[in-house]
């Protein structure tokens, strides 16, 4: 098993309209079916008094309902390869230099958010601990455990970053203190900068602030959808689920003031309904407020809500990671692109020699996220293959090389020039 595996890999070619990106029409969520009463709040976990016993691999069905935060943390199969807790390989990948940690409870998540693996409406079938999320499964562990092995040499440790995922639960702010704390107690956040991919919903001002007072570098907003309608379908009352738009963005522009320039800012997934052009206009907006966009691309995940419509195919994301990378990095701006009537991006705003160089260079079409210890446009939160298979990579976790870049220029219909 490990980051090599495959969680259903539907091709990401065209879309089921033949076009050449995911229309609003047909990215429509199907309906979460109800809960039996016995599976609900993990009642059946809960049923239990077993302890848990160091980690847990997804699928050991074994049921451990005081295997929960802050004890406990689950971890992205990539992390836990790397820090040794689990055996393993990653496809064309070494390790990855992000810790990803998220919260874990047996009651699993409260939200219902459409794409998700952690989506409550799965409690019916799964058990929160065995949820596959953004295509992989999360080992849970002791959290002394992870910073035990970690501190023994955070200056030499493979990881640039470590990040703490929030999830939707009564408990989930104080519990972030804690992990927080836990780890900034024992290891130097100059040394192992850390991250907070927040939660809005049930979060307050002081909130944002106690993660800044207790030593968090970056605060990102999990916004996923790019557009108020897209998000009210797939994670608000679309779906029974209870986010809403303007309290991610009153928390984002809290995390703004406190945080600071270039220390904030969104994750987004695109091609869930959403244009080229719209897009674009948010990661803009991102821009001119002095943040930034980490960009997932839309994969059905397996078990979720929209596990029956067609991931983003990669001309689509193509376009939409060089255009951000432009505006994230190299100063173009979304009113000097040019983009079709279906808001397609039909031009870059920069000159064909420039656009080729960049293309070339491949940073624009890695994993985007927090920056590690390599260089700012170089994300240490590579999250390996976490939007899409091995087979038909959609952000790279490694520099592209020349047979990628052929690959990728040809999704992007940009030939290399013949001059
Ligand atoms: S709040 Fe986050 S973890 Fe919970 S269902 Fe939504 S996307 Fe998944």
């Amino acid at each position: 098993m490990g980051c090599i595996e495959s969680k259903s890999a539907p091709a990401a070619g065209d879309s089921k309209t033949g076009e050449d990106f995911n229309p609003f029409e047909i990215m429509e969520p199907r309906l979460p079916s109800k809960t039996p009463v016995d599976r609900k709040y993990g009642k059946h976990v809960k049923a239990n008094d077993i302890p848990p016993e160091g980690v847990y691999l997804p699928n050991n069905n074994y049921l451990a309902p005081h295997m929960k935060s802050p004890e406990y943390v689950q971890l992205s199969n990539a992390a836990a390869i790397t820090l040794g807790i689990m055996g393993g390989r990653m496809y064309r990948c070494e390790c990855t230099r992000c810790l990803n940690l998220l919260l874990t409870y047996p009651e699993g998540c409260r939200a219902n958010c459409a794409y998700c693996g952690l989506a409550r409406h799965r409690e019916a079938d799964r058990d929160y601990a065995d949820r596959n999320f953004i295509r992989v499964d999360w080992p849970a562990v002791p959290m002394a455990d992870i910073v035990d092995i970690v501190a023994q040499d955070p200056d030499n440790s493979p990881f640039h970053r470590m990040c703490i995922s929030m999830i939707t639960h009564p408990r989930s702010e104080d519990d972030t203190f804690t992990v927080l704390e836990q780890w900034t107690d024992r290891i130097d956040p100059d040394a192992i900068p850390v991250s907070i991919l927040s939660n809005p919903t049930t979060m307050s001002r002081d909130d944002v602030q106690r993660t800044k007072d207790l030593g968090a570098d970056i605060f990102t907003v999990a916004l996923d959808a790019a557009t108020p309608e897209v998000f009210d379908r797939t994670r608000g009352k679309g779906v029974q689920s209870p986010h809403k738009w303007s309290k991610y963005w009153e928390i984002m522009l809290e995390a703004k003031d406190i945080f600071g320039p270039q220390k904030f800012g969104a994750h987004i997934i695109v091609g869930m309904g959403e244009t080229e052009y719209e897009v674009l206009k948010l990661v803009q907006e991102l821009v001119d407020l002095g943040g930034h966009s980490h960009m997932f691309c839309f994969f059905p995940e397996q078990g979720s809500l929209m596990d029956h419509l067609p991931a983003t195919p990669r001309d689509q994301w193509r376009r939409v990671q060089l255009a951000r990378y432009l505006i994230d990095y190299r100063d173009v701006r979304v009113e000097q692109m040019k983009f079709d009537e279906l808001g397609r991006v039909k031009s870059y705003g920069i000159g064909d020699a420039e656009l080729s160089d960049v293309i070339d260079a491949g940073i624009a079409f890695r994993t985007s996220g927090c920056p590690g210890k390599f260089q700012d446009d170089i994300s240490a939160c590579d999250r390996p293959y976490g939007d899409s298979p091995p087979s038909d990579i959609a952000s790279y976790p490694f520099q592209p090389k020349k047979k990628d870049v052929k690959l990728i220029r040809k999704q992007l219909d940009i030939p290399v020039s013949v001059e």
